[in-house]
């Protein structure tokens, strides 16, 4: 299966890729995680997208298409993939169709996670990361048991630069000049699914599930 998950920021993309992965057996891949490790490992790569994330900006088209267009050319991705935090324009959404077509390769749906603004607000204002395992906790509704340290591995659980209010709006901006616009770009095409992501990790996964049967 062959899929891309839309949302604002907070809205739940990478809990939903995660679990997606595990039930449907298919690669996750997060433009996000990707740009992360590469400014972990300090890259050339790692070093151009951070001026952009740290200010909540996007990266620009042409560098991320690149790297989205090396990630699909994997084998592993021959099984399938989830794409989450990628198309976020519509020229990437149009380099996206250009490449799939081409490997004959078409999306199967594009699932809209969808939850009111003061919620992602929330979410995103208390949200923590392994920086090792990329675990997503919540201060409030999902702890981690011991502050600070991962409960699946062990690794050190920080906030994301780009989760501070500052750039939190800056993103929730961003998204709805930039991001917002491909409902309509996928609608069209008839793939999109709206997803409610006001529930439990479990229920929006449930829902989720659900509509790809159907
Ligand atoms: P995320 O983890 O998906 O919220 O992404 C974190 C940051 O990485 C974003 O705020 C952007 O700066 C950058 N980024 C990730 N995916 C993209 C994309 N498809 N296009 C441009 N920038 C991106």
């Amino acid at each position: 299966m062959r899929l891309v998950l839309l949302g604002a920021p907070g809205a739940g993309k990478g809990t939903l890729a995660k679990q997606l992965s595990k039930a449907l057996g298919v690669v996750h891949i997060s433009t996000g995680d990707i740009f992360r490790e590469e400014v972990a490992a300090g890259t050339e790569l790692g070093k151009k997208a951070k001026s952009y994330m740290d200010r909540g900006a996007l990266v620009p088209d042409e560098v991320v298409i690149g790297m989205v267009k090396q990630r699909l050319s994997r084998p592993d991705v021959n099984a399938g993939f989830i794409l989450d935090g990628f198309p976020r324009t519509v020229p990437q959404a149009e380099a996206l169709d250009k490449v799939l077509e081409e490997s004959n390769q078409p999306l199967d749906a594009v699932l809209d996670i969808v939850v009111p603004e003061e919620t992602v607000v929330r979410r995103l204002s208390g949200r923590r990361v392994c920086r090792q395992c990329g675990a997503i906790y919540h201060i409030d509704n999902m702890p981690t048991k011991q502050e600070g340290v991962c409960d699946k591995c062990g690794g050190e659980v920080y906030q994301r630069d780009d989760d501070q209010p500052e750039a939190i709006r800056q993103r929730l901006k961003v998204y709805a000049e930039a991001t917002a616009p491909l409902t309509d770009y996928y609608r069209t095409k008839g793939l999109l699914r709206p997803v409610d992501g006001t529930g439990t990790p479990e229920e929006v996964l449930g829902t989720a599930l659900a509509l790809l049967k159907g």
